[in-house]
């Protein structure tokens, strides 16, 4: 079997190169040249753990093929896959306009019967316009190749792309025609062996899924954050409540940990776009509309924090920052906290000094000479104010007290994801602040 997929960013490389691994003929498509050469040469450009092993060993075999030419892609395939990104628009909805070009791109260049199943995130209704964009390329040269539009909505988490794909929890397929199943059955069927499901549904239903899995998480972190707040007024300890509540089996202890608020490249765009798809719908989504504004607050919290401690005078203060990436494990940095923390700290004078594991490059694009940039995680302590945690990296959690100790100019420490033990820093002789418990002195 020979599939394309268009748009080689986190989710079509991780799928195209999961599909390969099952002896299926894959060309990923871009239009980003440097990355299409890059990858050629074995090089991966996102940091996905086991990604690069699995493109080359999959490159070697001649199961997988980069092309910027979507006609050279599409020679012999059965399905293609859009998975652009779609960014959100000016107004918060999904900007459909590289799903469009892609679709375009594939009448101008379709030779023969394909399912055109869109991977990116879009909203109800995105399958009808990718049909008639294709429609539109085909009329235009003046040829009729029969083809089927469907939704397959990707729900892998960077940084635990692979196992995700190669095991999902479930795979979401919308489709209007037998023939359109049948094929997807077909190339999702090694990834079922497990007993792990497919569902088969109506496209906006599958367009739906996907917003509403994102927006219910996103749900429960806001939801977790807003009690964490007012444990802080009421002098409660948010992780006995989360322990509490996250034992009951209805509700379970899976995103309920609160923190310095949700970033990355979904949830805050997915949240964003389903309000809009309801409000073209004159509809209010109240839940979700609250969910994004306590996450707004949220992601000022720790340096709320940081500005009480020092009455408000942060000029000249150096403060250490561990974490930058928006979660562990990958070192995409799009609408991580970190970057509203930092941001806000460089405003009012203070000198940041950061170190991440892996997201050191992305940080530098970002904040360029504006921030330094430590070479581990001590070296960024070094002479600090005050170290803020702002990523829950493994390497973090345990940490040795006694050179933090003798490094920091003041032992004060915010940890925006609670991961350290209150008891612990107050005995170690640090002023702790955390989320949702209550500040620690020695
Ligand atoms: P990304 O930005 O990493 O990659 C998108 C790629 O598409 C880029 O390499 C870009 O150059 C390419 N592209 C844009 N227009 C193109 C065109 N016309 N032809 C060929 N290539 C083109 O994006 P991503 O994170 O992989 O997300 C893609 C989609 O999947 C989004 O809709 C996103 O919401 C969704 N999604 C993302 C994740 C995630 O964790 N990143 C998870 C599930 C779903």
């Amino acid at each position: 079997m020979k599939i394309t997929v268009v748009g080689t960013g986190y989710v079509g490389l991780v799928s195209g190169t999961c599909f390969a691994e099952t002896g299926v003929i894959v060309t990923c498509v871009d239009i980003d040249n440097s990355k299409i050469e890059k990858l050629k040469k074995g090089i991966v450009p996102i940091y996905e753990p086991g990604l690069e092993t699995m493109v080359r060993r999959n490159v070697e075999k001649e199961r997988l093929f980069f092309t910027t030419s979507t006609e050279e892609g599409l020679e012999g395939a059965e399905v293609v896959f859009i998975a652009v990104g779609t960014p959100p628009d000016e107004d918060g909805s999904a900007d459909l306009k590289h799903v469009i070009a892609a679709a375009r791109e594939v009448g101008r260049y379709m030779t023969q019967y394909l399912v055109i199943a869109t991977k990116s995130t879009v909203p109800v209704g995105t399958a009808k316009k990718v049909k008639a964009a294709v429609k539109e390329e085909l009329a235009k040269r003046g040829v009729v190749i029969p083809f089927d539009v469907a939704s397959n909505p990707e729900f892998l988490k960077e940084g635990a792309a692979i196992e995700d794909f190669l095991k999902p929890d479930r795979i979401i397929i919308g489709t209007e025609s037998d023939e359109a199943e049948r094929f997807m059955q077909k190339l999702y069927k090694p990834f079922l062996l497990n007993g792990h499901s497919i569902i088969f549904m109506d496209i906006p239903s599958a367009e739906l899924t996907k917003y509403a899995a994102n927006a219910m998480l996103a749900t429960r972190i806001s939801f977790m954050n807003d009690i964490a707040n007012l444990c802080e007024i009421v002098g409660a300890d948010v992780n006995m409540v989360q322990k509490g509540i996250g034992s009951d089996t209805r509700i379970g202890n899976k995103f309920i940990y609160p923190g310095a608020g949700y970033g990355g490249s979904c949830f805050p765009k997915d949240v964003k776009a389903l309000i809009k798809t309801a409000k073209e719908n004159s509809y209010n989504l109240e839940v979700l509309m609250a969910v994004e504004s306590v996450n707004d607050k949220q992601k000022e919290i720790i340096f709320n924090k940081i500005y009480h401690h020092f009455n408000g005078d942060l000029k000249g203060k150096r403060i250490a920052i561990w974490g930058l990436s928006f979660k562990p494990n990958t070192d995409d940095m799009r609408e991580a906290p970190s970057l509203v923390v930092i941001s806000k700290l460089l405003k009012d004078g203070a000198t940041v000094k950061a170190y991440d594991p892996v997201a050191m490059d992305e940080a530098k694009r970002k904040f360029g000479d504006k921030i330094l940039y430590a070479t581990d995680l001590y070296d960024a302590a070094n002479d600090a104010d005050a170290l803020v945690l702002m990523t829950e990296w493994q390497e973090f959690r345990v940490i040795n007290y006694k050179i933090l100790a003798k490094i920091l100019k003041s032992k004060v420490v915010f940890d925006g994801r609670n991961i350290y033990e209150a008891t612990e820093m107050a005995e170690e002789g640090f002023t702790y602040y955390s989320i949702g418990r209550k500040v620690v002195r020695p």
